[in-house]
Parts: C-alpha cells; sequence; structure tokens
C-alpha cells in the first residue's frame, strides 16, 4: 500500500520546531512505500491567522532539506490545499449531514454557554456543551432560521456506547461516548471547526496514516464519528508523543526556543537540528546517534516510535551540532561560516584562525566570542592576569618577555615557544604562573586555543603592544 501522509500547520505563530519533527516522520513513511507526503494549510481560525507564519514554515523545511510532494507551495491532485479555498466543500458536507439528523444548529446565545460552563464548574460536572438544542423541533429550528438568529452546526453524539480505535504507536484506545458532548463543527461565521475540516480533508486527500501529536487524541472519538456518519474508511491514527521541557512541562515558547529558524540564527547546522529532533521520542534500529536524514528517511517506523514525551534536551543538541561541525570538510566549514564572520574579522588569516578554534565551535556563531581576540585588542583582566604572582613579579617578567621576543627574527610558534622557555628556565618562573600569565597578556583570557600558534597570528607587533599594556597594568597593581 502507498501510504499518504500529511503535516497541517496552522500559520498562527513561528514555524515550531514540532512541525519539523513531525513532517519528518511523516516524509519518512511516506517515501519508504513511494507514497506522498502532503501540506495541508489549517488557515480557517481567521483570528489567528498571520500571513507571514505560512511562508516561514516553507523557508524553515528549505533550511531543513525537507520536501514534499503535494499541497503547500506546490500543488497537486486534490488542491486547493488552503482550508481557507475549501469552504464549499464542507459546507456541502455539513448540508448533508445536516439533512440526514447527524448534525444540528444550535442558536445557544454565548451568554448561555457561558452560564451554562460557570454552572457546570460550581457543580463540579464535566464541561461541555448540555444538548438544549438537540430537542428543537423541526420548526423551532425553520422558525429561528428564518428570524435570522446565528446558529452553530453541533455532531450529535451518541449518548451511550463506546468508540475506540487501534492507535499505531498506543495500541486500543477507547472512549465512552456518554462523556463526549455535542461539539461544533461549523462555527455561525460558516467556517469549519478543526474536527470538521480535517477529517473532510484527510479523507478527500487520501490520507492513510495521520501522525499528529498526543493532545489531539480526546479528539479521536468525533473525528471517528464523522466517518461513520459519512460512511468513509477512517485512516491510520498515530498519536506522536508530546515533546517536554527538562521539567517535562509541555514545550513552550517561553521556556524553550521553539522557533525552527531561530536555530538558525543562533547557527545550528540544519543536519544536526534534523538529526536532533528526529531522536526525540524515536531510536534508530541499530541505536545509532548520528546519522543523515537520508538514512533516517529509509529506516523510519512508528514502531520505534515511544509513547513517553521526549525532553528537548538542548545540551544534546550542542554535543550534536558540535559533532557535525567538526565533520564537514574545511571548504564547506567556510561557506558556512561566511555569515557568521563579523566584518572585522581579518578575512586573509581565516585559514590561520579558524583550524585554532574549530575543536570549540558549539555553534556557528560562536566564532565571534571564540576569535575575537585574535583582531580585537582584548581587555586584560587585572585579577587573571596576577592571580598567581603579585604585580612587580608580572611587570618584571613581562618586561624581560618584551625584551626577549623584540629579538624574535622569524616570527613563528616554535621560535616563540623556545624563546620563552628559555626565559622561563633562565629564571626559574613558575611554569603555570608564568604561561597563563602571557595567555593573559596576550588574549584577555585563561582558555585560549595552542598559546604559541596564537601568538604567532596575532603578530609580533600586536603581540608587543599587548605585552606592554599588561605590563603597565601589572606595575600599577
Ligand atoms: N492544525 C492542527 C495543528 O496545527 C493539525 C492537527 C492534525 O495534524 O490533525 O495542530
Amino acid at each position: 500500500m502507498k501510504r499518504r501522509t500529511r503535516i497541517a500547520p496552522s500559520p498562527t505563530g513561528i514555524a515550531h520546531v514540532g512541525t519539523a519533527w513531525m513532517s519528518l516522520f511523516d516524509w519518512g513513511l511516506a517515501q519508504q512505500t513511494d507514497g506522498a507526503f502532503v501540506v495541508r494549510i489549517e488557515d480557517t481560525d481567521r483570528r489567528r491567522f498571520i500571513a507571514e507564519a505560512e511562508s516561514e514554515i516553507y523557508r524553515a523545511f528549505e533550511w531543513l532539506g525537507i520536501t514534499y510532494d503535494e499541497g503547500g507551495q506546490k500543488s497537486g491532485p486534490h488542491a486547493p490545499y488552503h482550508q481557507s479555498k475549501r469552504l464549499d466543500i464542507y459546507q456541502n458536507y455539513a448540508t448533508q449531514l445536516e439533512e440526514e439528523g447527524h448534525l444540528y444548529p444550535c442558536f445557544c446565545s454565548s451568554d448561555r454557554l457561558k452560564e451554562m460552563r460557570d454552572t457546570q464548574q460550581k457543580n463540579g460536572t464535566p464541561p461541555g456543551y448540555d444538548g438544549l438544542c438537540r430537542a428543537l423541533t423541526q420548526e423551532e429550528i425553520i422558525a429561528n432560521k428564518d428570524a435570522g438568529e446565528s446558529y452553530v452546526l453541533r455532531l450529535k453524539t451518541p449518548t451511550a456506547g463506546t468508540i475506540s480505535w487501534n492507535d499505531a504507536i498506543r495500541g486500543q484506545i477507547s472512549f465512552d461516548l456518554a462523556h463526549i458532548d455535542d461539539a461544533v463543527m461549523i462555527k455561525s461565521d460558516g467556517f469549519p471547526t478543526y474536527h470538521f475540516a480535517v477529517v473532510i480533508d484527510d479523507h478527500l486527500m487520501e490520507i492513510t496514516h495521520v501522525l499528529r501529536g498526543e493532545e489531539w487524541i480526546s479528539s479521536g472519538p468525533k473525528h471517528l464519528l464523522l466517518y461513520r456518519y459519512l460512511e468513509w474508511e477512517p485512516p491510520i491514527f498515530a498519536h506522536m508523543p508530546l515533546i517536554r521541557n527538562a521539567d517535562k512541562s509541555k514545550l513552550s515558547k517561553r521556556k524553550n526556543d521553539v522557533s525552527i529558524m531561530s536555530y538558525k540564527e543562533k547557527g545550528y547546522l540544519p543536519e544536526a537540528l534534523v538529526n536532533f529532533i528526529v531522536l526525540l521520542g524515536w531510536s534508530h534500529p541499530e541505536g545509532k546517534e548520528i546519522f543523515s536524514l537520508e538514512e533516517f528517511l529509509k529506516v523510519v517506523s512508528l514502531d520505534r516510535v515511544q509513547t513517553t514525551g521526549p525532553i528537548f534536551d538542548t545540551k544534546k543538541l550542542d554535543w550534536m551540532n558540535g559533532q557535525y561541525i567538526r565533520s564537514l570538510s574545511k571548504e564547506e566549514l567556510h561557506t558556512r561560516l561566511v555569515p557568521f564572520l563579523p566584518r572585522d574579522f581579518p578575512l586573509d588569516q581565516y585559514h590561520a584562525i579558524i583550524p585554532l578554534v574549530t575543536e570549540r565551535l558549539v555553534t556557528l556563531a560562536d566564532v565571534e566570542g571564540l576569535t575575537a581576540f585574535f583582531y580585537r585588542t582584548p581587555e586584560v583582566p587585572a585579577n587573571l592576569l596576577l592571580k598567581r604572582a603579585d604585580g612587580s613579579l608580572v611587570a618584571e617578567q613581562l618586561k624581560l618577555l618584551i625584551t626577549t621576543l623584540d629579538q624574535v627574527g622569524t616570527w613563528e610558534a616554535a621560535e616563540i615557544e623556545r624563546r620563552i622557555r628559555s626565559l622561563g628556565e633562565t629564571h626559574n618562573y613558575h611554569k603555570k604562573q608564568f604561561f597563563m600569565m602571557i595567555r593573559v597578556a596576550v588574549t584577555g583570557s585563561t582558555q585560549t586555543p595552542p598559546l604559541f600558534e596564537t601568538m604567532e597570528v596575532i603578530g609580533k607587533q600586536a603581540v608587543l603592544e599587548r605585552l606592554q599594556s599588561a605590563q603597565q597594568l601589572a606595575q600599577a597593581a
């Protein structure tokens, strides 16, 4: 069987990492059977609609390397793929179901509904529509409609019995229909609700596997009833686990960064982000941690999806990103780094500087912080400079160092090292103190790439100037 899957984002905000996560599973499952992965835009909630949100999804897909077969910016045999352009389709089915008695008009005012909810809350009874308008006679309905009263269409849910499905991830799921209220299917503005549109579209678009978040499990009964009333075969449902923050709460904008494009800006590689997110709630059959998108698409399967909510652990993402950065060829790393190099980065020294810091890059954006001291005079903190010796000794050491280094002819790491070591030995300086003090004087920091290579790249003139300022600092202390 050719699988047809879909992602159905609502463009109401940023392009969410959860959307990319689900899409990758959809895409892989479809591709394995030469089926189709469809992008359907669920844009019927006009109050929450944001036009740029949709284009951001496409930008995010492009950056991550996610492609699809139908819908989105493409077309396809089931166009249109925007729900807002399919209103007449929903309307037709709504009319049919209303005529058949499966949907009924509800004229309850928002005031009445609020009062009902308040009472339910006060009495501790389960929330949900109390079914008042179910009892309206045909005459009353016609009279209300003729009077121009606004109404919604609700799903007539059986008051007893159970409904169940075999979830591809969770196995058998059953609901007692007595606890399911009559949900709104068509709003008073004529727009369908999610429940209604999703069923019509998944069927018409011949979707075979519906992957969606665990938060939609409770909607299952409503959807299955619609399939039953329409006499359609339901698709296979797979409710994916909810991605969580480290504290187990639902992954939210506040706690974690969920915007795909923000990871681009922060210097993550798309292949690292993809690798990281597909491991949320899923494991590679051979237990691999690092693998390509192509490999994932081939081996993904729903039986390896877990039901407990995976943790969005950005520390792991950082680790992975570092792994991916270090696996890039020199040329590839250069291409990726260019947008992150600060304006004053000395491009002519690129090949001297970058190999010295590559090992320490967690993100591409780290390049500025890790290289700035090569081309900007650093701030030298006196406490670091004088950490292991007092001002007069350090000033004395620096004075001798300046004289020694001034005499170096060929400014190369090996020669610089030889001179500095011999100076240290002659005066019997404490090794750790002496070398760390030089490192701080030259770079402003205790953590830098190898000292002598670094000094070579910074250049004789600049090194001597930095040592002189450090000497003044030590003297003044
Ligand atoms: N528009 C829904 C969402 O954004 C789609 C849910 C589904 O996949 O059915 O969550």
